[in-house]
């Protein structure tokens, strides 16, 4: 349905982004290409999201004098991570329009709530139950089944607050393993294949998908995307109609990635979802070589209130991200026909630490 209040922002307009991240560095340099300004609030000095940014505030999230200073500098706020504190969102929401809507963040920074979400819509999800002492993770295993895996409900991502339950595990060195945190476990999938779509949603309600990513991770963390996925039409269809449906349910506005695992199924497939991210997404950063419009434009335009693109992908992309000292390597990289090299400009290439990535286009 479209909003007809929606403010539109004219050329000029000045974006908040929360999060300095590469993301946000990404998100701001799509901006300025719109003709479009952006703000920065970081609590980092060193944040990668600066120095493309024509104004940046380094406050923690629960400055408030900070907030509102940056609140009355911005036209709208959106955010580049899912870890907004709730306190910042709301003091930001009362002032200045958020966009996606803070409300989001309350299913998406929980597991548990996110999963419930999920299966409310008739959505398949791994079967997960929720765990707060070693004997609920016992319990649970005796319907779940192992190997599962214990997954801390909040501030988990690249694997971090996540423990493996193999078939000798003691669930009480489990749950100590995860900190004794408030937690869900889920059983663990024998997938073919991660998968995952990248959408945006405009005001007006409209939906643009781009093509189904297939995604390589390496402990935990995101390696490689490829897009198409080599998944058949129909995987493919219920991949597009799950983040469509997704979308729709939360009336989101902006961009997000649905994470999700291709699993056998008799002589076909099916498709579970593993995981919302309510932001941009590192599987779609092929999008910035690989597609007519990129998923950080498309971010733009939908906080904006402007329409849509229609993405269109050039070709078989591969996206191969550069990770701690695999950043040593860009030099190489420099001289490969064809790959498009982006660095983040971070400082200490710490192991684990994403320090930039590279797309090639073929065919
Ligand atoms: P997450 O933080 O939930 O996105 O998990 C990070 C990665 O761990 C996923 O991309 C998968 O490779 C793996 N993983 C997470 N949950 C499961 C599961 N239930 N079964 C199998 N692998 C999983």
């Amino acid at each position: 349905m479209a909003d007809l209040d929606f403010p539109v922002l004219r050329p000029g307009a000045t974006i908040g982004i929360l999060g300095g991240g590469q993301l946000g560095r990404m998100l701001a340099m799509a901006a300025a290409r719109l003709g479009l300004h952006c703000h920065v609030y970081c609590p980092d000095a060193d944040a990668p999201a600066f120095e493309v940014a024509q104004a940046v505030t380094q406050a923690a999230y629960d400055d408030r004098a900070a907030l509102e200073t940056f609140a009355a500098a911005v036209d709208v706020v959106t955010y580049e991570f899912e870890n907004v504190p709730a306190d910042c969102a709301a003091l930001l929401a009362a002032r200045r329009r958020v966009l996606p809507d803070p409300a989001i963040l309350a299913t998406t920074q929980d597991r548990l709530a996110e999963k419930t979400f999920v299966a409310s819509l008739g959505i398949p999800t791994p079967a997960f139950a929720e765990v707060n002492s070693a004997a609920d993770l016992a319990r649970a295993l005796e319907t779940i089944g192992r190997p599962a895996v214990l997954k801390t409900r909040r501030f988990g991502y690249d694997g971090k607050g996540q423990a493996r339950v193999a078939a000798g595990t003691d669930p009480a060195a489990a749950f100590r393993q995860v900190g004794g945190a408030p937690s869900i476990v889920e059983a663990f999938v024998p997938f073919e294949r991660e998968i995952s779509v990248v959408a945006a949603r405009g005001h007006d309600g409209r939906i643009a998908c781009f093509d189904v990513t297939e995604n390589e991770h390496g402990d935990h963390i995101l390696r490689v995307s490829r897009a198409p996925a080599q998944v058949d039409s129909g995987v493919a269809a219920e991949a597009l109609r799950i983040a469509t449906r997704i979308a729709e349910a939360l009336g989101y506005i902006g961009v997000l990635a649905v994470e999700m695992f291709v699993v056998p199924n008799g002589p076909g497939q099916r498709v579970l979802v593993n995981e919302i991210a309510p932001r941009v997404h590192n599987s779609g950063h092929w999008t910035l070589d690989g597609a007519s419009v990129s998923q950080f434009e498309q971010h733009i335009r939908a906080i904006a209130g402007w329409p849509l693109a229609e993405p269109v992908r050039r070709g078989r992309v591969e996206m191969v991200n550069l990770i701690g000292d695999e950043i040593d390597g860009y030099a190489k990289w420099l001289t490969v026909p064809g790959a498009s090299v982006h660095l983040y400009g971070k400082g200490a290439a710490r192991p684990g630490r994403k320090m930039g990535h590279v797309t090639r286009v073929f065919d």
